[in-house]
């Protein structure tokens, strides 16, 4: 199979080209078309996977379909929870490399860094916010995180956001998004407490393992 074959547009296809994708890895082969369906997704995948790039690639291909003109009030449509500042910041790279031909924007938001760069870029307006959570939630309750219009939500790393105690917060993050949007859920490994996650906030998963 090749990238093509999974529907991505040109200026997507250019791009991981230029980053020396060949051919899609098994669970961009299995994830993507789902994603590109609008279902709401369980990948059990390592990282080393590919597994980035299932999420970010489609999510950029839906997002390129339904592109805004304008690049002022730019609403953010897709919103990826990170456990920890360094994977935000890797997904964050990730999602720039792959939209460097399209005018979709996306910028990283973590704690344990000054605020004020962080607002200042997401005043500027973005489609697309990798975050971790607190300080989602602290941006949000400032008013600089809009998340009404979210139509697909990620939780990467789910086991570990779990281990790190960010269940309150991801649930809590759930809840502000829409109810219509889409949730991939992306874990290592599926322990009791991700399924019971899972369970409560997705709607008739899909499930990959890979
Ligand atoms: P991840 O599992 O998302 O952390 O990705 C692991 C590494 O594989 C990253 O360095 C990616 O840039 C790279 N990668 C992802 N997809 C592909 C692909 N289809 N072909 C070659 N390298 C890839």
């Amino acid at each position: 199979m090749s990238f093509k074959d999974l529907q991505l547009n040109k200026p997507i296809l250019r791009a991981i080209a230029e980053a020396g994708y060949n051919e899609p890895t098994l669970v961009q082969e299995q994830t993507i078309p789902l994603v590109l369906d609008k279902k709401d997704v369980i990948t059990s995948a390592q990282t080393g996977t590919g597994k980035t790039a299932a999420f970010a690639l489609p999510i950029l291909q839906l997002l390129f379909d339904k592109q805004d003109a304008p690049k002022k009030g730019k609403k953010i449509r897709a919103l990826i929870v990170s456990p920890t500042r360094e994977l935000a910041v890797q997904i964050g790279e990730n999602f720039k490399t792959y939209s460097k031909y399209t005018n979709l924007r996306s910028t990283v938001i973590f704690g344990g860094a000054s605020i004020e760069p962080q607002i200042d870029v997401l005043k500027k307006g973005i489609d697309i916010l990798v975050a971790t959570p607190g300080r989602l939630l602290d941006l949000h309750k400032q008013d600089y995180v809009n998340l009404d219009y979210i139509e697909t939500l990620v939780l990467d790393e789910a086991d570990l956001m779990l281990d790190m105690g960010f269940i309150d917060d991801v649930k809590k993050v759930e809840r502000l998004c829409p109810e219509s949007k889409q949730i991939l859920l992306f874990s290592a490994t599926m322990p009791f407490k991700v399924e019971q996650l899972a369970n409560t906030i997705l709607k008739a998963p899909k499930r990959i393992e890979v």
